[in-house]
């Protein structure tokens, strides 16, 4: 399964960098067949028999148990589907995301809509046979942070909706406004990709180990840490696209990087995704968006930049950079309008689980919230409802676990800034030592623990989404005074 999986992760790296698009049909089928022959082997009674005595073997060592946990929630998952629905169902989807590659250029949501109202109710299927009780979403809440249910993610987002939104109004309707038509200049890919691999040096990432590549979507994915690839996509015109993806991507990267090699090969190589995005948010935001990393490279980038600099200084590129202001889409968005994108995107999957809205429906309803939350309206579909890949890619319930990432990460800053002068060691250019805090507390502790379980471990506190709304009031009053 293993070389499998292996097999999988370097076809889809290839789907996302390299491969033509004709190429698409065919490696449908592909991963179709490899998808299936995965299936079949996890459904193998053998094997399903042996991963349930690991669970009550008295000398298991907590490796095993913790991996046979999961691999035995994952097979649970899909082991009352029909093999055949299963493998149908996956070649589906990979149409469905070329289809939506077509639809969003061509801005025509009607193209689309039928293929994603198809993945819904295939979903929905899928979670019949599996068998629940209670809403449908809360499954598929918990598939990508174990653990977290409506419930959870309500009270959090309503904490963000009570506490910060009135806040985030007041800035963008404040007298206070940055021009940040800086951002906007010419700035050509090949610098731009210097600076990125400046970005490497400085967080220490080791490209012996590592690829960078360009995609439409900057990700990272990795079978081990000894091969971690991430992507970043470059516009001349915007220069936060490649910079702050960067920074994001990298922390993706050193948390793979960091990684302990027993986990190679295993399902233990991570926790949840919240507690990935934790570590992407961490290097972007806590360290990349702070006031001292640009005191201590805007050097750096006023010599790739020298005519575009010309006259400003690391403060006021910090300002600039982190000037908020609402956008039409999610990854252009800064870092305190960020979470508002993900609410959106939560309420929305919420109802059509629970069939309380339909998918031709949608993008007047998206329309609406953006005005709701964000005070603008999308111009188009493609840069609305069209704008993400997640749910053409059949990916529910995975994007609050982008907001939660960035509210895990905040209450790590507070925990690691008890044990470490992050400020003395971004100014003196030693991210080694903030590393090593990530290393030992979070990135080599794998998928051994639950995300709760690990968190707790790493702040001894529960999750508390006010250390996020403290971090960004007090970071924008000083940018907004
Ligand atoms: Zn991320």
């Amino acid at each position: 399964m293993s070389a499998h999986r292996f097999a999988m992760f370097a076809i889809s790296w290839d789907a996302s960098t390299e491969a033509p698009r004709k190429s698409a049909p065919y490696r449908a089928k592909m991963i179709g067949q490899l998808s299936g022959e995965i299936f079949a082997y996890q459904m193998l009674p053998e094997n399903i028999a042996m991963l349930e005595e690991i669970l009550v073997l008295p000398e298991s060592d907590p490796l095993m148990l913790r991996s046979a946990e999961k691999y035995l929630k994952e097979i649970n998952k899909i082991r009352a589907i029909p093999q055949a629905e299963y493998v149908a169902a996956r070649q589906n989807t990979a149409m469905t995301t070329r289809i939506w590659e077509e639809a969003k250029k061509a801005n025509d949501f009607a193209m689309i809509a039928p293929h994603l109202a198809n993945e819904i109710e295939t979903n929905r299927r899928f979670l019949e046979y599996r068998g629940y009780s209670g809403h449908p979403y809360d499954l598929l809440l918990d598939d990508h942070e174990e653990g977290f249910s409506m419930a959870t993610y309500d009270a959090f987002f309503g904490t963000l909706k009570q506490d910060l939104l009135p806040f985030v109004r007041q800035l963008h309707e404040g007298a206070v406004q940055i021009d940040d038509s800086l951002l906007y200049k010419f700035y050509d890919q090949a610098s731009q990709k210097r600076f990125v691999e400046y970005l490497i040096q400085v967080m220490r990432f080791d490209m012996e180990a590592g690829v960078l590549k360009i995609s439409a979507h900057p990700f990272t994915s990795g079978a081990s840490c000894n091969d971690v690839r991430f992507t970043v996509r470059y516009m001349e015109n915007y220069l936060p696209a490649a910079v702050f993806a960067g920074a994001h991507e990298l922390g993706h990267a050193m948390h793979s990087q960091q990684g302990d090699p027993r986990f190679e090969g295993t399902n233990l190589q991570h926790c949840s995704a919240g507690m990935s995005e934790s570590q992407s948010r961490f290097y972007e935001n806590f360290i990349g968006r702070s006031l001292v990393f640009w005191q201590t490279h805007f050097g750096k980038l006023a010599e790739i930049f020298p005519e575009q600099m010309a006259g400003v200084t690391p403060e006021a590129f910090w300002r600039i950079a982190n000037r908020t202001k609402p956008s039409m889409t999610r990854v252009e968005a800064d870092e305190l309008t960020y979470p508002m994108h993900i609410m959106i995107r939560y309420e929305l999957e919420k109802q059509l689980f629970g069939q309380e809205i339909k998918v031709e429906d949608l993008p007047e309803l998206w329309n609406s919230k953006y005005e709701e939350y964000l005070g603008l309206r999308p111009t188009n579909h493609a840069l609305g409802i069209m704008q993400d890949i997640h749910w053409y890619q059949n990916l529910w319930g995975y994007f609050p676990t982008y907001a939660l990432g960035t509210a895990y990460g905040a209450q790590f800053y507070y925990t690691l800034l008890k044990e470490v002068d992050l400020a003395s060691a971004i100014a003196e250019d030693k991210m080694e030592i903030v590393n090593d805090w990530l290393r030992r507390h979070i990135h080599s502790q794998g998928g051994l623990y639950s995300p709760s379980e690990l968190f707790r471990r790493v702040t001894g506190e529960e999750f508390n989404p006010q250390h996020l709304v403290r971090f960004l009031k007090e970071k924008y009053s000083e940018i907004y005074k």
